[in-house]
């Protein structure tokens, strides 16, 4: 069962309240609620055993397409949440910056190609470690369950209107400039401190 992980700041400069509240309270609250559902109506249509495999709709695709969705929503939205709340300080994160210095010359050419990547998607922008060739990545995503398998998100940044709409209207420009400001790169170190042990 997935457990609602709870808000580190309810607030950050540039970003709600109200817009944190509704993003965590509702919508990611929401893909928890809506795997745990998930999770147990597969349990039970498998252990059934009258599941439908049919391409076109059954219960048994309706599930397993609704699946994906809830779970990335989840892990994305954490990484997202927990991400928020710092001071924007890249120094705070000395080997992961070391390695986007190594891969794209310098912390400030990928984050402002991230940007402009974010400026590209309709859903996610995410720097990954790619585990299969042991190198950072950035990859977007128009939906929650698009991506690189095993590729472990590093930074993810929602772009979805409902992260920016109600402080920044529909610039989305001066929303990722609050995003980077407030982004806890110690945290960010931290994950990559993990990701990058995996090697496949
Ligand atoms: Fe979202």
């Amino acid at each position: 069962m997935y457990e609602v992980k709870p808000l580190t700041k309810k607030e950050v400069p540039g970003i709600s309240e109200k817009t944190m509240t509704i993003h965590h309270g509702k919508l990611y609250t929401g893909y928890v609620n809506k795997a745990n559902e998930i999770l147990e109506k597969l349990k039970a249509l498998r252990a059934s055993g009258k599941a439908e495999g049919n391409t076109t709709y059954s219960e048994l695709r309706a599930l397993k397409d609704g699946e994906t969705f809830a779970i990335n929503g989840i892990y994305l939205h954490e990484n997202y949440f927990d991400l928020l709340g710092g001071e924007g300080d890249s120094t705070k994160a000395p080997e992961l910056s070391a390695a986007m210095t190594k891969k794209w010359g310098s912390v400030d050419t990928i984050v402002n190609w991230f940007s402009t990547c974010a400026m590209a998607t309709r859903g996610w922008s995410i720097l990954c470690w790619d585990p299969y060739i042991g190198e950072l990545r950035h990859y977007n995503g128009d939906a929650h369950n698009q991506g690189v398998w095993g590729c472990i998100p590093i930074i993810a940044i929602d772009v979805y209107e409902h992260a920016y709409f109600i402080d920044h209207g529909s610039d989305r420009k001066s929303y990722l400039e609050a995003f980077w400001k407030n982004l806890d790169w110690a945290k960010a170190e931290e994950i990559y401190k993990k990701a990058k042990e995996v090697k496949l």
